[in-house]
């Protein structure tokens, strides 16, 4: 699982300055999805492609009183809680102020290794800077401008080795031959019903109430002789409070699991609006380049006209992922499983279908000829070649000249091209621009 990293302090000291920073690497892709969410507050950071991990904006800690009260305290606990370094960022040009103090204790108690960041150091003199924040007593003090991107990378060099060591993963899953399922969702949309279902077994015990273990689990399943392994962020129900449980869905768990898999299954509630936070789990899925199908669950006891309002509201607000399909399933009694299991093995099947590079060239060729992308100061960019860069998602290299001029809207056209041509259903597709030959 993805490790993670907190960023903690005060509001203003610059936090989602860096966590923009960190996890910028992907926001192309999804900002210009009408539609999306983003989450602002969980990202991933892959400055070491190695190496990813969940970056978390724990947002305005006041510092003040208790340090930590309210909701928003709460979900910060949570977040230092599921953390594995935790990143203390103060502001060079406020100085030390007393809600630092109250801020480090609360980090301190959880006996994390903490990683000083002292931020808009841009103009000052380093050393005073520093000097400042020397009684904090911490080793890992280091100047940082998060808005001029100055100090970043020595901040990622220096949490690198502080995260758990990883284990061999990547080699048992190729092993194992399955296909990864996460199957994600806000709490009470059924994921465990639906676990449970799929497994024909109690291997998990499902109650009215809601709540979420620790850690994923990874259950595996056969089913129509294809080897599937379940990546359930719902998991054992043990806590008693809905409230509770809502209040503990992590989102880190998800993006965790959204990581693991190959294969995300969005489960939503037909009985519910969409919501924000489905949304937002669907702009993770898709920034990850995850294959996607979307489940509507509790499809049972609607009639035709509440099914007509639903599908609607869904198309309407899921156009941006239009080619995800859309399964209605009843996890309680059983209904649509089969066909929901088979779109998850078409999605996988898209995601990790083989292109060869003479194919694509010759479709980007076509592509090309029918219709043109805007002339850019009098020149049209020149598209030459592609190859494939690799699968899951599947990725088409495109060599040519005046590439960064390329418009989304382009983009998307060869997008849908090529996922036309190759038949692509339930995975997004990825397009590189390279200049030159
Ligand atoms: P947060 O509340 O901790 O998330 O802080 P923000 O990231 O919203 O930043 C608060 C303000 O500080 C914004 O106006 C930023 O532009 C500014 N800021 C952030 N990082 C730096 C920096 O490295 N140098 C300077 N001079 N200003 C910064
Ligand atoms: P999770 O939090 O996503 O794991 O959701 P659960 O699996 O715990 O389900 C939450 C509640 O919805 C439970 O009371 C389930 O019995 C109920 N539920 C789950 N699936 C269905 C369904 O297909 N139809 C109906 N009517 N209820 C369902």
């Amino acid at each position: 699982m993805l490790p993670v990293v907190a960023l903690v302090g005060r509001p203003n000291v610059g936090k989602s300055t860096l966590f923009n920073v960190l996890t910028r690497s992907r926001d192309a892709l999804v900002a210009d999805m009408p539609g999306v969410t983003r989450d602002r507050h969980y990202g991933i950071c892959r400055t070491n492609e190695e190496r990813p991990f969940v970056v978390v904006d724990t947002g305005g800690l006041s510092g003040i009183d208790d340090g930590l009260d309210g909701l928003t305290a709460r979900q910060v606990r949570l977040a230092i809680e599921e953390a594995q370094v935790l990143v203390f960022v103060v502001d060079a040009r406020d100085g030390l102020l007393p809600q630092d103090r109250t801020i480090l204790d609360e980090l301190r108690r959880s006996g994390k290794p903490i990683i000083a960041a002292v931020n808009k150091t841009d103009g000052l003199d380093e050393e005073t800077a520093l000097a400042e924040f020397a009684v904090f007593g911490i080793a890992a003090t280091l100047p940082l401008s998060a808005a001029h991107n100055r100090g970043t990378e020595d901040l990622v060099d220096m949490l690198l080795p502080l995260l758990p060591a990883e284990p061999d993963e990547a080699e048992e899953q190729v092993e194992d031959g399955s296909i990864r399922v996460a199957i994600v969702g806000r709490p009470n949309a059924g994921k465990s019903t639906l676990i449970n279902r799929l497994l024909g077994e109690d291997r998990l015990i499902v109650s009215d109430v809601a709540g979420t273990t620790r850690d994923p689990i990874r259950v595996p399943l056969e089913r129509d002789g294809k080897r599937y392994t379940l990546i359930d962020t719902a998991g054992v129900r043990r806590k008693a409070r809905v409230e509770e449980a809502v209040e503990k869905f992590s989102v880190i768990k998800t993006l965790q699991s959204i990581a693991a898999a190959q294969v995300v299954v969005i489960m939503i509630d037909a009985r519910e609006n969409l919501a924000d936070q489905d949304l937002t789990l669907i702009g993770h899925a898709m920034e990850e380049g995850r294959a996607l199908v979307i489940a509507v669950n509790k499809w049972d006891g609607l009639d035709a006209y509440q099914r007509e309002q639903c599908q609607r509201a869904l198309d309407r607000r899921l156009v941006f992922v239009d080619w995800a399909k859309q399964v209605y399933i009843s996890a309680l009694h059983g209904s649509g499983l089969r066909e929901l299991m088979r779109a998850v093995m078409r999605a996988h099947a898209s995601a990790t279908k083989e292109l060869n590079s003479s194919d694509l060239t010759r479709t980007l060729e076509k592509a090309y000829e029918s219709y043109q992308p805007p002339l850019v100061r009098g020149h049209a960019p020149k598209l030459r070649f592609a190859h494939p860069g690799g699968s899951n998602p599947p990725t088409v290299v495109i060599h040519g000249s005046r590439t960064k001029h390329i418009a989304p809207a382009y983009r998307r056209y060869l997008e849908n091209f090529f996922r036309k041509r190759y038949k692509l259903e339930g995975t997004p597709i990825r397009i590189e621009f390279r200049e030159g030959e």
